[in-house]
Order: structure tokens, then C-alpha cells, then sequence
């Protein structure tokens, strides 16, 4: 009776709180804590592991501190987080979590479910979604893949650090969180953190100014697995390097698992600590190239299936092909397509030419920053093998009308935001009408799938591919 008082209290206080909008409630936060003791202003509370009490104290500690402050103005507020491993085992009866609903995998001496296992996840600052076998392996990633999956294995012990780097939207933030998710599931009391290189100089920032330097040394050094994004972010930051000296140092020496990502390898981070640059090549560096066609097209499917949405093979195909150098703006393209079918009512009511115009809206940011028009003309005149120059020209001869309105197409095809205008100054001061009709000319050749679908689709692939 005496033990459902203070479970009460604590729960009033939660939803309290959550009313006041200080905290989310979620129900399943009562599984997690309990209050072992609550007298006038002191409480205790008690949590299945030290990962949890770390998770709440965080997101939790402040409000719950200031509400019972609240509470008795006149007393000292004592408060205390401790794990109490023996409150939650043995926990179907008169306790709080439902045998039935809770009790499935094994996690330390408490079991999870699944909402456990994503609430274990998000602890550790996870996102589900980012697992391993939503990881789609192609060239450009199979040899980080292959090493990611050899971490889940023996944490600590192989490949420490490991170092993925590669251009920004390839993949490194869902390769090391597929690692941390992928280590939970093996092991569940491993202790897993994720956390971008920002969010550990803005704590570092914060906990030197608090004068709580130490929460902020044992939150980062007792971790058996440290994932940390971005690294690069450190680059001339020099007391959060020397910082992150020592908390490497802390976990290599106990040989925990450190995985490290960043847009460049270590000795091409400028602004980095010489005895850093080395010490992230003691394990493995690895890195990831932009995936090829086929992958990119796996990549598109794997996401459709996910969101149990079905679009035509030949609309994944024209994607694939035109977004080439960046998933995120691969899976950005396709959301947008989703969205347009979806406002169009249907699957056979998008064109490949609305697709077109949604992949250009989007821009392929690293690969057409460099296309340019007079880079098209040359690669077009090149195929017919006439001048730049007379593709530029006035002139009507059949071997250079059809090429220079194919080159003109290409222009609006492949140069995110370019006008019709611009397009027409390029081609030697021609009207924007006249560059709509060479570009419509195209289109409805293209649409017979024969010689120019043919000769466009080689174009473009060679144009991206800055052949
Ligand atoms: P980075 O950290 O390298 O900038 P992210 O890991 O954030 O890139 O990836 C960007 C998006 O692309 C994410 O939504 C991620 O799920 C997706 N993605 C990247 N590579 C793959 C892959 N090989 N398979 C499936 N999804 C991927
Ligand atoms: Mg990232």
C-alpha cells in the first residue's frame, strides 16, 4: 500500500508537470521509474539501469527538482536518482509493468518490448529508423557496411576507432546509429550514446559554465559505445579537441567502442589536433563513395517499401538516373513524387515530365553546381560532331537545328532554376519562345521512345557523369 502511495505521488507529479508542459509524459515513463522514497521535500527515485537514470535526470531532473522546490519553499529539496535494479525485476506483481504486455526479450533483469526496446533507443539517442537492414549496400558503401557490421560483433575490440567519412547525404549518420541500434538489440545493457559533435561542444559549453564538468565527464566516459557524428564540427575548436582527447583516451584505454564520421578523413581536417588526426587512425578509416545506379535504384525501392507506397518502375528509374550524387536528396525526390501523385490522385497520373520538374525543383547540389550550359553545348556538339560555336549560331541547317534544341532541353533538364531566357542568351540572344518550342520539340520526340529518347538519355548520362 505503502509503496502504490508514493508510485502515485510520483505519477501525479510527472503528469503534473506534463500539463504544465515542463516535461512529455509518456505512459510508458512509469515503467522506467519509481519512487522509493518520499518524505516532506527528499525523494528518491530509482531506475531499472544507470542508462535510464542518465536519460531521465536529463530530460527530467530540472522540472521534477524546481516542481518539488514548488512544493516545500521552506525546506531544502533533496533529491536523488539511483538505479535499483531489484525494484524492477519480479515486476508482475502489484508493480507497475504489465507482465503481459512488457515482458519478451531479456535486457539486463528487466525485459523489454518493443516500445521498451524504442524507448531504450531513443536513450540513447537513436533513431529506429536508421537500422542496419535498411542500410542498402552497394560499391560506394559495402566496405563501411561490411566494417559497421563486424563493430556489432565484438564491440571494442576490432576496428577501434572506427572512422567513416565521405561527402555530406551518403549515409554515415544511418551507418553509425544502425551500429548502436544494431549492438541494443544483441546486448541491451550495453550502454550506446549517439551524439552529433555539436551537441558535445554545446554540453561541454554548458557544463563549464554550470560547474558541472563532472556529470559532463561521466556522462561521455562511462559509455561502452560512443558514436560520434560530424567530427570535422571540432575543426579549430580547441578546448572541446582537448576535451575529446581525453574522453577518447578514457574509452580507448577500456577498450569501449568509439565510431567517429566525418566529410573528410582525419589528415584532411584542418584546424584538428595533430595527436587526434593519429589517434583516429589507430583502427579502421574508412569511406563512403556516392552509390551507383543500381544501388540508388535499391535505395528508391527499399524506401517505397518502408512507406508501403507502390510508384512505376519507370518513374524509380528516371529518379535514379537524374539524382546521383546524394540519398538525401534521392529520398527527398521521391517524397516529393509521392506528394505530387498524391495530390494528383494517382499513380498513372504523373508524368515523367512532372517528375522531371520535381528532381530539377530539388537540385542535385554537388554534381550541377558544375554543369553549365556552355559544358551541355560542348558535350551535345561533341555527339554530332559539329562546333559549340554553330550549335550557338542562327543557322537552319537540319545538323544543327536538331542538336542545338536538343542541347537546349538539356539546359532546362539539368540546370536546377535556369530560365528560358537565360537559356535563349546562351544560344546567341534568342527569344524565350523559341526556347520553348525547341525544348517541346524535344519533348515530343521523346516521347516516341525512339532515336531521340535514345540519343537524349546517352546525353544525359554522359553529362552526369562528366564524360
Ligand atoms: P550523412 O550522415 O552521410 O550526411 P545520412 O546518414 O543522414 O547521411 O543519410 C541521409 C539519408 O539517406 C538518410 O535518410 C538515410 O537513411 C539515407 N541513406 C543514406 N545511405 C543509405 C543507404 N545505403 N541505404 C538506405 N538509406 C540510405
Ligand atoms: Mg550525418
Amino acid at each position: 500500500m505503502e509503496q502504490t502511495g508514493k508510485e502515485e505521488i510520483l505519477q501525479e507529479l510527472l503528469r503534473y508537470l506534463a500539463k504544465k508542459g515542463d516535461i512529455e509524459f509518456s505512459e510508458q515513463l512509469v515503467n522506467f521509474v519509481k519512487c522509493l522514497e518520499f518524505e516532506n521535500s527528499k525523494m528518491r527515485l530509482g531506475f531499472p539501469n544507470e542508462f535510464f537514470q542518465l536519460w531521465f535526470v536529463e530530460k527530467y531532473g530540472d522540472a521534477v527538482n524546481k516542481a518539488l522546490k514548488q512544493m516545500y519553499p521552506k525546506q531544502e529539496v533533496d533529491i536523488r536518482f539511483e538505479v535499483a535494479k531489484e525494484m524492477f525485476e519480479n515486476e508482475n506483481e502489484g508493480g507497475r509493468i504489465d507482465s503481459k504486455k512488457v515482458f519478451q526479450a531479456p535486457f539486463g533483469g528487466l525485459m523489454v518490448n518493443n516500445t521498451n526496446f524504442e524507448m531504450l533507443i531513443r536513450s540513447a539517442h537513436l533513431n529506429p529508423k536508421y537500422t542496419l537492414e535498411n542500410f542498402i549496400v552497394g560499391p560506394g558503401n559495402q566496405m563501411a557496411s561490411a566494417t559497421a557490421k563486424s563493430v556489432t560483433e565484438s564491440p571494442g575490440n576490432r576496428y577501434n576507432p572506427l572512422f567513416i567519412y565521405g561527402m555530406t547525404g551518403l549515409g554515415k549518420t544511418h551507418l553509425m546509429q544502425g551500429i548502436g541500434i544494431r549492438i541494443l538489440e544483441r546486448t541491451p545493457d550495453t550502454k550506446v550514446l549517439y551524439v552529433t559533435s555539436e551537441e558535445f561542444t554545446n554540453e561541454l559549453i554548458q557544463s563549464i559554465s554550470q560547474g558541472t564538468q563532472q556529470k559532463f565527464h561521466s556522462k561521455f566516459r562511462n559509455v561502452d559505445v560512443l558514436l560520434i557524428d560530424d567530427i570535422h564540427f571540432l575543426a579549430n575548436k580547441e578546448a572541446t579537441q582537448e576535451e575529446f582527447f581525453h574522453t577518447f583516451n578514457a574509452l580507448y584505454d577500456l577498450h569501449k567502442q568509439i565510431v567517429i564520421s566525418s566529410d573528410r578523413e582525419p589528415a584532411e581536417i584542418k584546424g584538428l589536433e595533430t595527436r587526434l588526426v593519429s589517434r583516429f587512425s589507430w583502427g579502421l578509416v574508412v569511406d563512403i563513395q556516392p552509390p551507383d545506379y543500381e544501388t540508388r535504384v535499391a535505395i528508391l525501392k527499399s524506401k517505397l517499401e518502408q512507406k508501403g507506397v507502390r510508384i512505376p518502375d519507370e518513374i524509380i528509374f528516371f529518379i535514379a538516373e537524374r539524382v546521383r550524387s546524394n540519398v538525401r536528396q534521392l529520398e527527398g525526390a521521391l517524397t516529393s513524387v509521392i506528394a505530387l501523385m498524391r495530390l494528383k490522385g494517382g499513380e498513372d497520373k504523373v508524368s515523367l515530365e512532372d517528375v522531371g520538374r520535381v528532381v530539377r525543383d530539388i537540385g542535385d547540389g554537388e554534381n550541377q553546381k558544375l554543369i553549365t550550359p556552355e559544358f551541355i553545348i560542348g558535350v551535345v556538339a561533341d555527339r554530332f560532331g559539329v562546333k559549340a560555336y554553330d550549335l550557338k549560331g542562327r543557322s537552319r541547317k537540319r545538323q544543327y537545328v536538331i542538336p542545338r534544341q536538343m542541347a537546349m532541353y538539356l539546359c532546362r533538364e539539368l540546370i536546377p532554376g535556369i530560365t528560358l531566357s537565360q537559356i535563349g542568351e546562351v544560344f546567341g540572344g534568342k527569344d524565350h519562345t523559341t526556347v520553348l518550342h525547341s525544348c517541346e520539340r524535344i519533348e515530343q520526340e521523346m516521347l516516341k521512345k525512339g532515336e531521340t529518347w535514345e540519343i537524349v538519355n546517352s546525353l544525359i548520362k554522359k553529362i552526369n557523369h562528366r564524360k
